[in-house]
């Protein structure tokens, strides 16, 4: 792998909790807790898991938008996470973000030329009107819009179109990232495609790197190089593309991958459905955090918490299976699922 971009190193993010009459801290919400990876400039990095696991949080810890509880975010080799407000603002340009509702993140009251020219401006990337207006007009053509359409407001355009015009202001400012948050979230399965397609060739024309936050595994396989699972604030696992998708290690993971369709219709998928919510990441269980869901679990589990390690090449799981040399596998998932529902049965 090329130098890194970006490297989070035991990122934590904990929240207070307050209550009481005096609003004294009563307990912490552990939404990041020691979360590790790097992404190499052209490279597209998936954090995948279930709402509230804590992806979300980790991008906005990475731009800044919450201060970190402890851990590092190094990038392009600089610290930033105990950066100074006016010494980051140099560095705000290289990392840009695209919401997944782009029209609560497009100002209304701002036409298209002026929501990309903010960046520009901003950033002292171009200085007269002419030199602005054409950068604005690479840029439409970049994300593929006609450039007239910046003369109209934002709640003219499509969910699509709207989100095109989100991409087109993160690139205003010339970043060497692009964090996505949901991005194609929001829209339908076509225009999802298309958007998708359209971040891969601007990162292949541009070098991009991209932190692609999403919960929707189906869009993940088609368009990124590597893959971290995260569960109840940490990574479960992290693998190439490939690997996780054709050889999943971690039972959360093969659970997840357990429920996204199979294009071919005359392959059928066992469905592992994992029983219980997600716990409270107030209030994370002992041991592996995942021992309350795990169809695989065994005495260790409840005690010890297992880390995240290599287990073939640079595919990393956390999981004590690992360790005892047990099967693991989707086979051997639903039938200990299975079982365990036979179980639940019996005891009624
Ligand atoms: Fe399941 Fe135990 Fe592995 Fe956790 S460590 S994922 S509970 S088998």
């Amino acid at each position: 792998m090329t130098q890194p971009i970006l490297e989070v190193n035991d990122l934590k993010k904990h929240f207070p909790i307050r209550g009481g009459l005096f609003g004294q801290t009563t307990g912490q919400v552990y939404a990041v807790d020691g979360v590790s990876f790097s992404i190499a400039k052209g490279e597209t990095l998936s954090l995948v898991g279930e709402s509230g696991c804590g992806k979300s949080t980790v991008g906005k810890a990475i731009l800044r938008l919450l201060p970190v509880t402890s851990g590092q975010v190094v990038l392009d080799g600089q610290r930033i996470d105990d950066m100074s407000a006016g010494k980051l603002r140099a560095l705000r340009r290289s990392v840009q973000v695209v919401f997944q509702d782009p029209f609560s993140s497009l100002n209304p009251r701002m036409k298209v030329r002026d929501v990309i020219a903010e960046p520009i401006i901003n950033f002292g990337l171009a200085t007269t009107r002419a030199a602005i207006d054409e950068r604005i007009a690479l840029l439409m053509d970049k994300v593929r819009l006609p450039r007239d359409a910046v003369n109209r407001w934002p709640h003219e355009f499509s969910g699509g179109q709207r989100q095109r015009i989100g991409i087109a202001r993160a690139l205003a400012a010339e970043p060497d990232l692009i964090i996505c948050d949901e991005a194609v979230s929001a829209l339908d399965v076509s225009v999802k495609a298309q958007i998708v397609n359209l971040l891969q060739d601007l990162q292949k024309e541009l070098g991009l790197a991209l932190l692609f936050i999403s919960h929707d595994l189906a869009i993940v396989e088609h368009m990124t190089h590597r893959v971290a699972v995260m569960y109840l604030g940490k990574i479960v696992e992290m693998a190439t593309r490939r690997e996780i998708f054709a050889n999943p290690k971690h039972p959360y993971t093969i659970a997840l991958l357990s429920a996204v369709p199979v294009p071919d219709p005359g392959r059928v998928r066992d469905r592992i459905i994992l029983k219980g919510d997600v716990p409270s990441p107030s209030n994370p269980p002992k041991g592996c955090r995942f021992h309350t869901r795990c169809p695989m679990v065994f005495d260790r589990c409840r005690v010890e918490e297992p880390e995240l390690k290599p287990t073939t090449g640079t595919h990393m799981a956390a999981c004590h299976l690992h360790d005892s040399h047990r099967q693991v596998d989707a086979a051997a998932m639903t039938l200990a699922s299975s079982a365990n529902a036979r179980q639940a049965v019996a005891a009624t």
